[in-house]
């Protein structure tokens, strides 16, 4: 898309202008230290970007899916990682589209204004994995509480979040006439919850990503802690994981761009055997693949938006977003570290740290086998294999 025709030019201007007081050399000492972006993600928080799902009447921008991926897409292509904060965008549609207005008015505020984050979701467990029905975390009421007990695994940002949404059964799956139902979602204060009943263990991982081990032990939640209706958790988390597929897609979006305008400077310069090596077909034709796929997996990223802007299903349309974006920015990534030679390898080029960022997206928050399992039932009606 060109700048002329690109409605969202201001938007990436503006996100460009802050992305550029983070030079390479800052995320790639955050990376190396295995830190947190504190600085980075404070800055998009002060300018509101953070803020952009928020409704104008709870001191947000009132912007939609479509430019808070634009958002995402802009960072992931200045060189950054929105892994840091992607959390809160998504989390946030699901207690806006579900909280009470009790809820809203006591988070949203707060969240603008950059006071709390709430950048946590705990959905996956170590037994179950993707079989997210499954799951074996329990809620039991007690008077006006619910009282959790259970573990959750891979859990992203809790130390850097003052809010978690946590997904955990509250009616046992035998009592159900649909697996899905039975789930519910409940607001977690990380630090009241840290204080009493839930443990959180650091997993070290290939990315600079924080994830944790949880584990609950009679963590009491208020009952005023549950978003919207009892047993109707699955459909709520929904909500988020489509937004959270379309801003994933968004950054890998970002990233494919990185890496294509990097190895197309690079290549252009570097001279083996007597000329630039992105003369040669064998070199440009994986760097124009990875583009064109690039190109096309925005298309679908901004079908999926403008769905779920409009309030209509469109978990085809986010899940095949994701998919083709994952796809295009893992090979940008290999084209990009491949004909950097072995400087690719270098901390300094930043090759291989964005290559480790990227490759995450074939796994989580979905992996393509999900996906692809996802489209030939629901999209194309073929039989149910589990
Ligand atoms: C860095 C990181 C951050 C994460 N952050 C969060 C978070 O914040 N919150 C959260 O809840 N979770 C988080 N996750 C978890 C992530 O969503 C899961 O890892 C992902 O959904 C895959 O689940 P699993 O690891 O249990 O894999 P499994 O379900 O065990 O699957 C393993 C592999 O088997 C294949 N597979 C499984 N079932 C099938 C099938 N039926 N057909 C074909 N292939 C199949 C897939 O290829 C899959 O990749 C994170 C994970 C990572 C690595």
């Amino acid at each position: 898309m060109t700048p002329l025709d690109d409605p969202y030019q201001d938007i990436r201007d503006g996100v460009r202008a802050l992305c550029a007081e983070f030079p390479p050399e800052y995320h790639r000492k955050v990376d190396t230290e295995r830190g947190y972006p504190e600085a980075f993600v404070d800055a998009l928080t002060r300018a509101g970007w953070l803020a952009a799902l928020i409704p104008e009447d709870y001191g947000g921008s009132g912007l939609g899916l479509t430019e808070a991926s634009v958002i995402m897409e802009e960072i992931n292509r200045a060189g950054g990682n929105s892994g840091a904060c992607h959390g809160q965008m998504y989390n946030m549609t699901t207690l806006v589209r579900h909280g009470s207005e009790a809820q809203k008015a006591r988070i949203l505020p707060r969240l603008a204004s950059g006071e709390i984050r709430l950048q946590s979701m705990g959905v996956t467990e170590p037994t179950t994995g993707t079989d997210t029905t499954q799951l074996k975390t329990t809620a039991v009421r007690r008077g006006d509480r619910w009282v959790v007990n259970g573990q959750k695994v891979w859990i992203s940002r809790v130390q850097h979040s003052d809010y978690m949404i946590l997904l955990a059964r509250t009616t046992p799956i035998t009592d159900v006439a649909k697996k899905s139902h039975g789930l519910s979602i409940f607001l977690v204060d990380v630090a009241e919850a840290m204080a009493s009943g839930m443990q959180v263990k650091p997993i070290a991982n290939m990315v600079n990503h924080e994830t944790n081990e949880l584990f609950f032990d009679n963590l009491e939640i208020p009952e005023e802690n549950l978003i919207g209706e009892e047993g109707q958790g699955f459909k709520y988390i929904l909500t988020g994981l489509n937004a959270e597929r379309a801003l994933i897609a968004a950054e890998c979006i970002g990233d494919g761009y990185w890496f294509t305008d990097k190895v197309t400077a690079y290549v252009s310069e570097r001279q083996v055997f007597g000329r630039p090596i992105g003369q040669n077909q064998g070199v440009q034709f994986p760097i124009a693949e990875a583009y064109i796929e690039t190109e096309a997996a925005s298309l679908m990223r901004f079908r999926a938006c403008a769905l779920y802007d409009a309030g209509q299903p469109c978990g085809a349309e986010a899940n095949m977003a994701k998919y083709l974006a994952a796809k295009a920015s893992w090979e940008a990534a290999n084209a990009c570290l491949q004909f950097h030679g072995g400087f690719g390898f270098a901390t300094e080029y930043d090759v291989e740290r964005k290559f480790r960022e990227t490759r995450l997206y074939q796994v989580a928050p979905i992996s393509t086998n999900l996906i692809l399992s996802y489209v030939a039932e629901h999209v194309l009606g073929l039989p149910r294999s589990f």
